[in-house]
């Protein structure tokens, strides 16, 4: 697999530098991610734009969607109504279809038997999720060839995706439920040999996993700090909102002044990857996804059409909302849509 040069050589400047000149302060995560700037909210609201048109403006534009999953094909372990019979249209259509994820906690093989389960026949090599992309990352900046250990606060995901490519590893679920002794003399004793920290998503955090990253992180000589992602929130049950990974990097963001390598949305790397490797015009792809700050942002700082579905975490409220200020190029309820023109209500 190849990365572009241009992301590589991006990554690898900010990895050396810790810059974050490409990043402003989200105000609600409050973590840095790449915005859009824009000249006022006013004439963001008047751009938003409900799909009314899909086949016009939508599916004679476009040959390529990219689908964020949770709230756009799922909800947790529930398939959104339409969805099977919308896919198959999309491919019926002559329609390149992948799947991206900021989830990590699983791999591209546990994401395969989620679809499967659900009865959508779907292809490992449609999938992305940000495990995928962490291990990726590690391939493409030749990361084994340093002789180092990747330290992972996260899930059984990214251990897999770093299995597949031979990358030695330390954490993950092995260190759930540690923790430190912090008697009189006590301490962490950190791995001088981690050159790298990825932080994903972890049900199971912990103190002990947040000192052990501080200290390889703040300690090693050139230790690289990745996310998977930085999603403020995310879904767990149906009865709320949960804390997202936004909160594990935060917690390693806070201890280390060190802003994060993002490797999952809305970082170019996945898009770069699915572009050079199928070598696919940017103009004519379109990414799907029910976040604006994730999913919106994702496709418009990579040169995608964007299309917001409401089927997941954002409202219309919250999109014509004056404080709202990154904006799709449409929006509607949900994918089924692209079939079906929804009724104007906006
Ligand atoms: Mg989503």
């Amino acid at each position: 697999m190849k990365w572009t040069t241009l992301a590589l050589t991006t990554l690898a400047a900010a990895s050396r530098s810790r810059t974050a000149q490409a990043f402003v302060t989200h105000p609600k995560t409050s973590f840095g991610v790449r915005m859009m700037t824009s000249s006022s909210s006013s004439s963001l609201r008047a751009n938003v734009n409900r799909l009314t048109e899909p086949s016009k403006v939508l599916m004679d534009t476009t040959d390529v969607f990219i689908f964020d999953c949770d709230g756009v094909i799922w909800r947790g372990d529930s398939l959104i109504e339409g969805i099977p019979e919308t896919l198959e249209k999309l491919r019926d259509a002559g329609k390149k279809i992948f799947f991206v994820t900021n989830n990590s906690t699983k791999s591209r093989a546990g994401y395969k038997k989620k679809f499967d389960g659900l009865g959508l026949d779907v292809k490992a090599e449609e999938i992305f999720s940000s495990s995928f992309a962490a291990a990726a990352y590690f391939e493409q900046t030749k990361f084994k060839d340093s002789g180092k250990k990747v330290y992972i606060i996260g899930e059984i995901g990214i251990c897999e995706e770093l299995d597949m490519i031979g990358v030695p590893y330390i954490g993950g679920p092995d260190d759930n439920g540690k923790v430190a002794d912090m008697g009189p003399g006590g301490k962490v004793v950190h791995d001088h040999d981690v050159g790298a920290v990825v932080v994903g998503f972890d049900r199971n955090m912990n103190y002990w996993k947040i000192q052990n990253a501080q200290l390889c992180i703040n300690e090693n000589p050139g230790c690289e700090f990745i996310a998977t992602n930085l999603d403020a929130v995310t879904h767990l049950t149906d009865a709320q909102e949960w804390a997202g990974n936004g909160s594990m990097v935060g917690a390693i963001k806070g201890c280390t002044g060190q802003d994060p390598i993002v490797v999952g949305k809305p970082g170019p790397l996945m898009i770069d990857y699915i572009v050079d490797k199928y070598s696919i015009e940017r103009a004519r792809i379109c990414m799907v996804g029910d976040r604006l700050d994730t999913d919106v942002l994702f496709g418009q700082n990579n040169g995608l059409r964007s299309v917001l579905v409401l089927s997941g975490v954002t409202s219309e409220e919250k999109l014509l909302s004056k404080d709202n200020e990154i904006t799709p190029d449409y929006y509607c309820d949900s994918i089924v849509d692209f079939f079906v023109p929804a009724s104007v209500s906006a």
